[in-house]
């Protein structure tokens, strides 16, 4: 739900100003001159004085790539790659054009979202490369035309220092992340679980009781208005990416899977400290956000080669316990088709699959990855010592195995407003999913810090994800996102006992960007469409809410309800009241049959017969994402550095000096 328009303008934040107009015509003739129309990793040119754009910590991996268009008639031979003038290798390739698709494993690719155009532009890299030296670094491509020809081209980079022995470090990292969850999101949770009364708030979120707050602007590379893919990556990378791109820059060859790579938080740990890497979510597992912690790929709608590099990467990443939704994806398809719908559930296709280029294999240490929609995922996970987990009574079953895969549906979890429901006899939702047994997040984060804590000499690196804060704020379903940050704020509170009791510990509570411009306009009385019964300033009073033992509101369609509305709103029907039935979930392989299909297909014609007309400013269906800060709470070891307003590629940079240097 959270999956945003697929327009890309990656090429502005590239290129100079002065190259732009010859950039744009290179899409349609070869250009005049030899160019280097793109450098990465990206950067402001040195001359114009600007901030840099690429930091890496001392040591973290990164590619190095330029693309290369020769002129008419011509080939590149050769591209050096130099950093403060020193040589740091050179990619060569035969002196024709058709040599460069064979020379791919040395370095040297088809550029072939430009080829059209320009038949023999290239993409050369250097991959993982590293620097240690903390400061600015020049970066120069210099690439060499099969005439002789000569062009030049520098961008910069910054190695971030770390201070050395600076206090104790960090040993686990757990980063919380509540998808789309702004400020308004963790009010309305409050509200409804704690209560207020005369001013004053009743109790605390766990999340309140975090003795640091700061504000995060979450912009990704390309947009001021970020996607998850991003939202998640620059957290734990360091660096801007574009829009439905994790783990990697921008590049101009059409493979999703072939971009420059950026080392993650996961993988410099691991490499550097051995620590181990959990992901846990409601969504599908192959969303973006859990991918965006350990996949490296251009297109974050590629299923397949995702969930495959979760466990082919294992070695790189340290992947220890994967749980969530996306069963979908590890169901052998021997068929290789999704149409008609295998029968069980696989939406495994090879056109989603990966197969990386050998200088990426070489120099990372990755593996090759294979066009395979035939593959048991389940049965490959096993076969590498992984304990499988299919509902929540084999989760606890389980005991606390050395790893753990769960994956408790075919593609995102049921909701915590309708698992509770379930939990109480109360609702036949989770039967129409097909899944009656699902936990409930922080069931699931409690599982996980024993698994990750079992074998824990060197750490871990857990992210646990509220995905539906963001899919039911799209929905425009406020029930739905506030009972999710419910959860989520009890999943917090066991990552806080851990860190309690495990004082190495830092805990992070953050959100990828804000969702649906949400707000806490009131309350409001009554049901149905009578728009008199909103309820402003002193009108709305201070909701009440029945909280049962289990945490959750007995109900929502309290009277004076909670008055949620969206400042990012497309058209929608609103009773105000709770809907029976969650909004369709276009992922979902069974969405077209019954009993899914008979849910209501989107907010616009869901209580259309009798609701409100709420008209919104943006097209399509859904809410979408806003660039509006939003607030990250830390707790534990190092939590100080998160104070004021700072950036999310920050973020990375204060995790690395309480993991590496220590904090005081
Ligand atoms: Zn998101």
């Amino acid at each position: 739900m959270n999956t945003p328009a697929f327009t890309r303008n990656c090429m502005h934040l590239m290129i100079s100003a002065a190259l732009a107009s010859m950039a744009s015509a290179a899409f349609s003739a070869s250009p005049s001159t030899l160019t280097i129309s793109r450098l990465t990793p990206p950067s402001n040119p040195i001359v114009s004085g600007a901030s840099t754009l690429a930091r890496f910590l001392p040591g973290q991996r990164f590619d190095l790539q330029a693309t290369v268009q020769p002129i008419a008639g011509q080939a590149i031979s050769s591209v050096e790659f130099k950093v403060d003038g020193v040589s740091v290798g050179t990619v060569t390739a035969g002196a024709t054009c058709s040599d460069k698709v064979a020379s791919g494993n040395k370095g040297m690719l088809p550029a072939t979202a430009i080829t059209a155009s320009v038949p023999c532009a290239v993409a050369a890299s250097i991959r993982a490369y590293s620097n240690s030296a903390a400061g600015m670094h020049t970066l120069t491509a210099k690439a060499t035309q099969s005439d002789g020809a000569v062009v030049e081209r520098s961008g910069n980079f910054e190695v971030v220092g770390i201070i050395p022995n600076n206090g104790r470090t960090a040993k686990n990292i757990i980063i919380m992340l509540g998808d789309g969850m702004g400020a308004a999101h963790r009010t309305a949770a409050r509200i409804m679980v704690k209560g207020y009364a005369q001013g004053k708030a009743q109790g605390r979120l766990a999340m309140d009781t975090f003795p640091v707050t700061g504000m995060v602007m979450t912009s990704s590379l390309d947009s001021i208005v970020t996607d998850s893919a991003p939202g998640m990556a620059n957290y734990v990378n360091g660096n801007k990416a574009a829009n439905n791109q994790e783990g990697v820059f921008p590049d101009d060859t059409s493979d999703a899977f072939d971009n420059p790579r950026v080392e993650y938080l996961s993988e410099f740990l691991h490499r550097t400290k051995g620590t181990t890497l959990g992901i846990v979510t409601t969504a599908d597992v192959f969303d973006a956000t859990p991918a965006a912690n350990a996949v490296h790929t251009s297109n974050r709608g590629n299923g397949t080669g995702i969930v495959d590099q979760y466990l082919d990467d294992r070695n790189l990443t340290g992947l220890t316990v994967l749980m969530g939704g996306g069963r979908k994806w590890f169901l052998s398809n021997p068929s290789n088709t999704t149409s008609p719908q295998p029968v069980n559930g696989s939406q495994r296709k090879n056109s989603s699959d990966y197969v990386l280029p050998g200088d990426i294999v070489a120099g990372w240490g990755a593996a090759a990855g294979a066009l395979d929609a035939s593959r048991d995922l389940i049965a490959s996970f096993q076969s590498a010592g992984y304990t499988y987990a299919a509902d929540k009574t084999a989760m606890d079953s389980a005991g606390v195995p050395d790893k753990l895969l769960g994956l408790f549906s075919f593609s995102n979890m049921n909701v915590a407003f309708d698992k509770i429901n379930a939990r109480r006899g109360a609702s036949s939702i989770v039967n129409d999913y097909g899944f009656p047994d699902q936990p409930m997040l922080d069931e699931m984060t409690d599982k996980a810090l024993q698994v990750l804590n079992k074998n824990n000499a060197n750490g871990f690196v857990l992210m646990v994800e509220a995905a539906s804060i963001d899919k039911q704020a799209h929905l425009m379903d406020s029930d739905r996102w506030i009972l999710e940050t419910i959860e989520f704020d009890r999943a917090i509170k066991k990552a806080q006992d851990f860190a309690s009791t495990n004082p190495d510990t830092i805990v992070i509570v953050t959100a990828d960007h804000e969702c649906a411009g949400a707000a806490i306009i009131g309350a409001y009385s009554g049901g149905g469409a009578a728009k008199t019964s909103v309820l402003t300033y002193q009108d709305a009073k201070f909701p009440k809410y029945t909280i049962n033992a289990d945490g959750y509101p007995a109900s929502t369609d309290v009277s004076g309800k909670m008055l949620i509305g969206y400042g990012a709103n497309a058209d929608r029907y609103e009773t105000w009241q709770s809907n029976p039935q969650p909004t369709q979930d276009s992922q979902q392989p069974f969405v077209g049959s019954a009993p899914l299909n008979t849910y209501p297909a989107n907010p616009n014609v869901r209580n259309s017969g009798t609701g409100y007309l709420v008209s919104g400013q943006v097209s399509g269906e859904q809410a979408v994402h806003t660039a509006t800060d939003i607030p990250l709470s830390a707790y534990g070891r190092g939590a100080s550095l998160f104070t004021g307003v700072f950036d999310n590629t920050d973020v990375f940079f204060k995790l690395g000096q309480i993991a590496v240097g220590g904090a005081k």
